[in-house]
């Protein structure tokens, strides 16, 4: 017989978005309790670790997990690999290089200290007509809660036990390699064709570097080989040493929000609810941000005892983020459309989001 719990406010998955979710509830005084299937939360980190300065201000975050500045954002256009021939862009970059699992961990410990019951290696596994069933430690755990936030990321197992889809992914493959000129600030993206709909990343640490491909699975082009040529080209390029010290995979949701982000009691948020940008990936600030309001409607709908509250949820995000996601899907569809058969050159221009064309509308997608 399943141990039982009750809480106001399930929480699965203690990625940026939960845990900063579960920190907004439980600081509102209310009873949380936060899970994740991994043994030790923020690790293993599947990503680039990049973000965007602004996050730590808006959000008031320990600033700890900061690596250092991104000043300068370098885009190549693979034009011939044999030869390292490429089109290049620089723009200026306003962003940091963190310690991710340090970031991950801060936001857990400040749900934890707000008064949330975190429990590492627990697995959300389903649905009972009144409960969530958990697999913890052994123990099967029944957990009854008014609302559930599900931010257990971009192959949510909350979504798939609906019956809601999660087939937008890309997939993400990523090592970290020693760097021939450490402490550099510039990241440098690399567009190549073989990459479809994605693109290949070289995010300077100190001494390494965050190395990786993402892209849309297609004809069978397999991801890791597409990392090893990729490092391959990198190292005659001059710019890492041969070797890695970590080696990392996973998905990212790509083609914008994924409607609905509320059911029932469910509200869904961070890379379970798509939020990752449809043409970069990058996905942990609206994590954060989503968390943030997911969890303060959450609480206000449990304190004024009016269920209705949670729908602003939806409009947030929306104001947040439709204008930009909805052009930003608007030059995915043409990147797909053309990616193989047009001007390369020509659709990077268009589409990839460092280049003037990006901003022109598209009127036929
Ligand atoms: C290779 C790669 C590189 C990336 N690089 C960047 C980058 O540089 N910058 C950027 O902004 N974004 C990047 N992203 C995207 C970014 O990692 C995500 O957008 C972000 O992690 C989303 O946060 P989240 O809290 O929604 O989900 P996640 O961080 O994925 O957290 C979900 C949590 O839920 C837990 N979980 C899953 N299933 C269950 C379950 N059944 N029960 C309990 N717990 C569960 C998981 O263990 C995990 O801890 C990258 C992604 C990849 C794959």
């Amino acid at each position: 017989m399943a141990k039982q719990l009750q809480c106001d406010v399930l929480v699965i998955g203690a990625g940026p978005a939960g845990s900063r979710a579960a920190m907004r509830v439980a600081s509102e005084g209310l009873d949380v309790i936060l899970v994740d299937c991994k043994t030790r939360i923020g690790e293993r980190p599947h990503c680039g670790e990049f973000v965007p300065y602004q996050l730590f201000s808006e959000f008031a975050l320990n600033r700890n997990s900061i690596i250092h500045r991104i000043d300068n954002l370098e885009t190549r256009i693979v034009h011939d690999k044999s030869k390292l021939e490429f089109k290049t862009n620089s723009v200026q970059s306003n962003g940091f290089l963190i310690d991710r699992p340090k970031f991950d961990r801060n936001l857990a410990v400040e749900a934890a200290t707000s008064g949330a019951l975190v429990m590492s290696s627990s697995r959300f596994t389903g649905f009972t007509d009144h409960a969530c069933v958990l697999k913890s430690i052994g123990d099967e755990i029944a957990v009854n809660a008014k609302y559930i936030i599900a931010a257990d990321g971009a192959h949510s197992s909350v979504r798939k036990k609906l019956s809601l889809f999660t087939e937008d992914c890309t997939v993400g493959y990523q090592i970290e390699a020693p760097i021939v000129e450490p402490s550099g600030s510039s990241a440098i993206v690399f567009l190549d064709r073989d990459f479809f709909g994605g693109y290949g990343w070289l995010f300077p640490k100190r001494a390494t570097a965050n190395v990786g491909v993402g892209f849309l699975p297609s004809n069978g082009f397999s991801p890791a080989a597409a990392l090893g040529d990729f490092r391959a080209m990198l190292i005659r390029l001059g710019l890492i040493k041969p070797g890695w010290i970590a080696r990392t995979s996973g998905f990212i949701p790509g083609l914008g929000i994924r409607f609905p982000v509320i059911v029932d009691n469910i509200l869904f948020c961070g890379d379970a609810a798509g939020l990752a940008h449809p043409i970069t990936g990058a996905g942990i600030a609206q994590a954060v941000f989503s968390g943030d309001i997911a969890g303060k409607f959450v609480a206000k709908a449990l304190k004024s005892k009016d269920s209705s509250t949670i729908n602003r949820y939806q409009d947030v995000l929306l104001e947040r983020y439709g204008g930009a996601y909805g052009h930003a899907l608007s030059k995915k569809k043409l990147q797909l459309e053309l990616w193989k058969t047009g001007d390369f050159v020509e659709l990077c221009d268009q589409t990839w989001i460092s280049f003037k064309g990006y901003k022109k509308r598209e009127r036929n997608f």
